[in-house]
C-alpha cells in the first residue's frame, strides 16, 4: 500500500498537547516542535500538518487534508461539510452567554434588543433563532470578555472551561449553548486506502480510550464469596479465578470501568475480598 494519510493537527494550542499524546499512545512515532510545518511518521504511513486550528476545516474540506482534529466548537461554527469519525474526549469546554456581575437575569429573553459580542456567531445566532430571541451580534475574533467593560455589548457569548477568566473581567455565566470536546474529521471522500489506514488509526484510538476508562483488578477472596464477588466482577468476558497457596482462599483477576469500580468497592470489600490492587491498562482489545 503507497497511501500516506495527511493529518492536519493544531500547531500550539489548547488541542496541541492531547493530541501529539494520543498518537505516541498509539503507537505512532513523528517529531514536533519549535517551528516544524510538516512531519512524517517513522512508523505509520502518515504525515502530519501544524496548523491553526481555525484553518483545519478548510484543509479537510479541501482535501489538503485527510483527517484533522478540532473543537467540536470550531466545526459546527464553520459548517464546512466534513464528518466527523470520532469523539476524542479532550479539550473539553462550552460556549456559554455571559453578563456582568450586577446584572438581574431572568433568562434568556433578557437578551432581546441587546448587542453580543462572539467569535461563535453562527452558532449563537442559531440559538437565538431557536429561543425566539432577536439580538444584535458583534463578532469579534478574540478578547470577547472585555467587550462588555468597554461598552461594545451588553453580553458575551464565549468559550468557558473553569470560569476563571469570565470571573477575573466582572462577568457571571448564565446560558450554556454548546458542548465540545476534540473531535476527529475526516474529508468525506476519502478513497479505499486511505479509508483502511483511516480505519485502522481509529481502532487504536478506540483501544486506547478503552484502556483509559478501564482499571484492571486483582483480589483475594474467600472462596465461599466467590460467587458474589465474581458478580461484581464481569470482566471482559469472565474473571479469571486461580487458588491461592492459602487454603479455602482464591486469586480473582478481572478488567472493570473505573467508574463501576468506584462504586462497587464497598460491595466487593463487605464481602470478605482483600488486597485489593488496582492497575492501570495500556491498551484494551475487545
Ligand atoms: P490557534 O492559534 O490555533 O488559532 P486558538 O487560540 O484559536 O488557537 P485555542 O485557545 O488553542 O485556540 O483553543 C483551541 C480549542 O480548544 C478551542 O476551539 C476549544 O475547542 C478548546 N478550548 C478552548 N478553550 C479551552 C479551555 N479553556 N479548556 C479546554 N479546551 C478549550
Ligand atoms: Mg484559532
Amino acid at each position: 500500500m503507497s497511501s500516506v494519510l495527511r493529518i492536519a493537527l493544531q500547531k500550539s494550542g489548547r488541542l496541541s498537547e492531547d493530541s501529539y499524546q494520543l498518537f505516541k499512545e498509539c503507537g505512532i512515532r513523528f517529531d514536533y516542535g519549535t517551528g516544524k510545518l510538516k512531519s512524517v511518521s517513522s512508523n505509520f504511513p502518515a504525515e502530519f500538518l501544524f496548523l491553526r486550528d481555525d484553518d483545519i476545516p478548510g484543509y479537510v474540506e479541501d482535501g489538503v487534508a485527510d483527517l484533522g482534529i478540532v473543537g467540536e466548537n470550531v466545526a459546527v461554527e464553520m459548517g464546512r461539510p466534513v464528518q466527523t469519525i470520532h469523539k476524542l474526549g479532550f479539550s473539553k469546554c462550552r460556549l456559554s452567554i455571559a453578563v456582568p456581575r450586577g446584572t438581574d437575569w431572568t433568562g434568556i429573553q433578557h437578551l432581546e434588543g441587546k448587542n453580543i459580542a462572539t467569535s461563535y456567531p453562527n452558532l449563537l445566532g442559531n440559538y437565538l433563532a431557536e429561543q425566539g430571541v432577536r439580538a444584535e451580534i458583534h463578532e469579534i475574533s478574540g478578547s470577547v470578555e472585555i467587550a462588555p467593560s468597554i461598552g461594545l455589548a451588553e453580553a458575551v457569548c464565549d468559550i468557558v472551561s473553569s470560569g476563571s477568566t469570565l470571573l477575573s473581567n466582572g462577568l457571571k455565566e448564565v446560558e450554556t449553548i454548546f458542548r465540545s470536546e476534540a473531535i476527529l474529521i475526516a474529508r468525506p471522500d476519502l478513497d479505499s486506502e486511505k479509508q483502511a489506514l483511516a480505519d485502522k488509526l481509529l481502532f487504536r484510538i478506540k483501544s486506547v480510550q478503552a484502556a483509559k476508562n478501564n482499571k484492571y483488578i486483582v483480589l483475594n477472596a474467600p472462596n465461599h464469596a466467590l460467587d458474589q464477588i465474581t458478580a461484581l466482577l464481569p470482566g471482559m468476558k469472565s474473571p479469571t479465578v486461580t487458588p491461592l497457596a492459602t487454603t479455602g482462599w482464591s486469586s480473582v483477576h478481572s478488567v472493570l470501568n473505573e467508574n463501576e469500580f468506584w462504586e462497587n468497592i464497598e460491595a466487593i470489600r463487605a464481602a470478605g475480598a482483600e488486597g485489593i490492587l488496582v492497575i492501570p491498562i495500556e491498551k484494551m482489545i475487545y
